[in-house]
């Protein structure tokens, strides 16, 4: 397979997706590319794209293990991974099982609550609407799933939860929350994008203390080595 051919397709907040010479495979590129607050935050950490797609692969490579259909096929060098093309749905699937972020904004709550059984929620991917919130309701008459794909969807989402808490809880880190994305591979759903510290909250279980993008949206610093830390204590191992 010729790699990287043309233009990308997609350039995103730190990923960029490429064509490749078979219409069935992209080459996703893990940047160095840090944002927040809808990427009025920027920056650039060294390296973190490296990080990022070790830690994508380990994580991708535990959910196909446990039965969750994604993208991913391997992982071609420090920052690139081939993965299967998808028809990719406007949709973020968020699943908490701890009080945190949004949430708290959005309920009153205490950070850190345990949330039993955990929230699943649906928001629109729009950054010119800032990722609002949705239900079935707005989903289905949009258009943007069907009912059979969104059952699927929190089927899915949670069925990672189950997959993911003990992998996390295993090492002493508490899996707060964590936002999927997926697309239609064949007509089947998919799980697509990526799982980093980018996109979940992950605490040390005794201390509390923040291994994720948390830590670059509250300026708490070592944000690159929070996610290196992370990614050891799970076994990853990474060329530094
Ligand atoms: P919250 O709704 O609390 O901001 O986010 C819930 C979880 O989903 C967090 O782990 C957060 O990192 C992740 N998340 C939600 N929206 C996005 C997004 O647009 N980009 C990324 N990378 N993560 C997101």
């Amino acid at each position: 397979m010729q790699l990287k051919t043309g233009s990308p397709l997609y350039c995103g907040k730190s990923k960029t997706l490429y064509e490749t010479s078979e219409p069935e495979y992209c080459i996703a590129q893990f940047r160095d590319d840090i944002t927040a607050f809808n990427a009025a935050k920027h920056e650039i950490l060294h390296t973190k794209g490296m990080v990022n797609n070790f830690f994508n692969e380990f994580i991708m490579q535990k959910l196909t293990e446990g039965g969750v259909a994604n993208h991913f096929v391997s992982r071609l060098d420090a920052d690139h991974s081939l993965v299967k093309r998808l028809e990719m749905l406007p949709l973020e699937c968020v699943v908490r099982n701890y009080a945190a972020g949004g949430l708290i904004k959005r309920y009153g709550l205490q950070e850190g609550q345990p949330l039993d059984p955990p929230i699943f929620e649906f928001f629109l991917k729009n950054d010119i609407l800032g990722d609002p919130l949705v239900n079935e309701s707005h989903i289905l008459t949009f258009g943007w799933a069907s009912s059979v794909e969104m059952a699927e969807l929190q089927a899915i989402t949670l069925q990672v939860n189950q997959i993911l808490q003990p992998l996390f809880a295993n090492v002493r880190l508490m899996l707060v929350d964590y936002k999927l994305e997926f697309g239609r591979l064949q007509g089947r759903i998919c799980l697509g994008d990526e799982f980093t510290p980018d996109g979940c909250r992950i605490w040390d279980m005794d201390t509390k203390e923040k291994f994720d993008k948390d830590r670059f949206r509250l300026d708490l610093g070592q944000v690159l080595e929070y996610y290196q830390l992370a990614a050891q204590r799970l076994g990853i191992k990474i060329p530094y």
